[in-house]
C-alpha cells in the first residue's frame, strides 16, 4: 500500500475517446494498492505501445491488445481499452468496491438483469452499458458519486433518493491552518493571502506554532504580538485595495500531556481562533489521551482540534482515543473538528467525518500548509476524504463567510 500517486497519462490522450481512472484511486481510497485505468480507442495497439513505454516504467508485467500492466514509479499501473458501448458498464465495474458491486449485481438478479463489466443484459438482450448512470437507473437508483461506493449505505440512499450533496473544493471559501515564516512554513503572511486569493478564498487562518513544538520554531508570547502588527498591516491593505480579503490571527497551540494548554488563557482569547493540536507524547493511553483532548476542547478560547487522532499514514499509527467521546464534547462545547488535509495525514479521516456528521459536529477542511503551493496541492485530498464521509457544504466550517467563522 502506498499513498495516493499523481500518474501523467496525457501522452496517450491522442489516440483515446474516452478515459477514467477506475478502482480506489476513482473512489479517493487515503491509500491504493494499485491503479486502474480505463480507455475507449479506436487504436488500441498504439495505445498499449505509448503506456508501455511512458517515462519511468520501471516493469512491463503484461502486454496484450485489451490489458497491459506496468509498473512505473513502484506502483502497478493497469490499463484496460474497452468498447464505447461498454464503457459505463466497465467503469462502474471496475469502480467497485467489491462489496458495493455485490449489491448492485444483486439488485440487479431481483429484477431480472444481468450486471457485469460488459453491459446490463435482460436475457440475452442488452439493454445498456455506454453510461454508468444507466447500470444505476436500471436497479431504480439515482448516481452514486464513486467516493460512497463502499456498501456503506449508498445503495439504500440512492433508493430513497437521498444521496447527499458532496461538497466541492469550489465550496471553500478559507484555510484555517497554515503555517509562515512566524513559525516553520516558508512564506510570509502576504505570501500566504496572496496565494489564498488565487485560490478565490476570502479568508486565511494564519496558525504557527506555539513553542512547546521546539522544531517548529513556534512563537513565543512576544513573537505573538509582533506578528499582530504584521497581519494587521497585511489586512489594512486589503482593505484599502477593497479586496475583502482577510488574514485571520490564529495559534496551533499544543495540547501539553499534562492537558495544560501551551499559552496562557490571556494570550489565547485575543487569538481569532485557537486550533489545538497534540504533538508529544502519543502513547498516552485511551482514558489519559481522551481527557487531555476533552480537557482543551472545554477551553472556551480553544475552537478547532487539528489532526484529531495523530495519525501519519505508512508511519505513525493513531494514538488511542475515545473518538465518540471526542464526538459528543465537540457537540457539547461547539468545538469543530479539523479534516486535515495532507496526504499522509487525512485526519479525521472518512468514516470519522461520517461520525461528525451524525453527531453534528463541523468540520474544518484544512490544509496545514508550509507553504503557498501546499495549499492549492493537498486541498483536493482533504474534500476527498470529506465526500467519503459523506460530508455537504453545510457539515463544513470553511464553506462560510469569516465573520461567520468567527462567531
Ligand atoms: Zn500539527
Ligand atoms: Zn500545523
Amino acid at each position: 500500500m502506498t499513498a495516493i500517486p499523481v500518474i501523467f497519462i496525457h501522452q496517450i490522450l491522442t489516440t483515446v475517446d474516452d478515459i477514467t481512472i477506475a478502482g480506489s484511486l476513482r473512489r479517493m481510497r487515503e491509500t491504493v494498492g494499485d491503479i486502474d485505468i480505463l480507455v475507449v480507442s479506436n487504436s488500441p495497439k498504439e495505445v498499449m505501445d505509448t503506456f508501455t513505454s511512458l517515462d519511468g516504467v520501471e516493469d512491463i508485467v503484461a502486454k496484450g491488445d485489451t490489458k497491459s500492466s506496468i509498473v512505473i514509479r513502484g506502483m502497478d499501473v493497469d490499463l484496460r481499452v474497452v468498447g464505447a458501448e461498454s464503457f459505463g458498464a466497465a467503469a462502474h465495474y471496475f469502480t467497485g468496491s467489491k462489496h458495493h458491486n455485490i449489491r448492485i449485481r444483486e439488485l440487479g438478479m431481483k429484477n431480472g438483469l444481468k450486471i457485469n463489466e460488459y453491459g446490463i443484459y435482460k436475457g440475452d438482450e442488452r439493454i445498456g452499458g455506454k453510461e454508468e448512470l444507466e447500470v444505476f437507473k436500471s436497479v431504480g437508483l439515482t448516481y452514486i458519486p464513486p467516493e460512497l461506493r463502499e456498501d456503506r449505505g449508498e445503495v439504500e440512499a440512492a433508493k430513497d433518493g437521498k444521496i447527499p450533496e458532496l461538497i466541492e473544493i469550489s465550496d471553500l471559501k478559507g484555510d484555517l491552518h497554515v503555517h509562515t515564516r512566524w513559525s516553520d512554513g516558508k512564506n510570509s503572511i502576504a505570501e500566504m493571502a496572496e496565494a489564498a486569493i488565487a485560490l478565490g478564498y476570502e479568508y486565511i487562518a494564519v496558525a504557527d506554532h506555539s513553542p512547546a513544538v521546539g522544531i517548529a520554531g513556534g512563537m513565543t508570547e512576544d513573537k505573538i504580538a509582533e506578528r499582530q502588527i504584521e497581519i494587521e498591516i497585511v489586512n489594512t491593505r486589503f482593505e484599502a485595495e477593497g479586496t475583502g480579503f482577510r488574514v485571520l490571527s490564529a495559534a496551533e497551540v499544543d495540547i501539553k500531556s499534562d492537558f495544560s494548554m501551551d499559552y496562557k488563557d490571556e494570550i489565547l482569547k485575543d487569538l481569532d481562533l485557537v486550533v489545538g493540536a497534540v504533538h508529544s507524547k502519543f502513547s498516552q493511553d485511551r482514558d489519559t489521551m481522551t481527557k487531555r483532548i476533552i480537557t482543551a476542547m472545554e477551553n472556551p478560547h480553544v475552537d478547532i482540534i487539528a489532526h484529531p487522532t495523530g495519525r501519519i499514514l505508512g508511519k505513525r499509527e493513531p494514538y488511542d482515543v475515545d473518538m465518540a467521546q471526542l464526538m459528543e464534547t465537540a457537540k457539547a462545547t461547539g468545538t469543530i473538528l479539523e479534516l486535515n488535509s495532507f496526504p499522509n495525514r487525512l485526519d479525521l479521516k472518512d468514516v470519522h467525518c461520517r461520525m461528525a456528521k451524525d453527531y453534528g459536529v463541523s468540520v474544518a477542511i484544512s490544509t496545514d500548509s508550509h507553504n503557498a503551493m501546499q495549499m492549492r496541492d493537498v486541498i483536493r485530498y482533504g474534500v476527498a476524504t470529506a465526500r467519503r464521509g459523506w460530508l455537504e457544504a453545510k457539515d463544513v466550517v470553511n464553506t462560510k463567510v469569516w465573520g461567520e467563522v468567527l462567531k
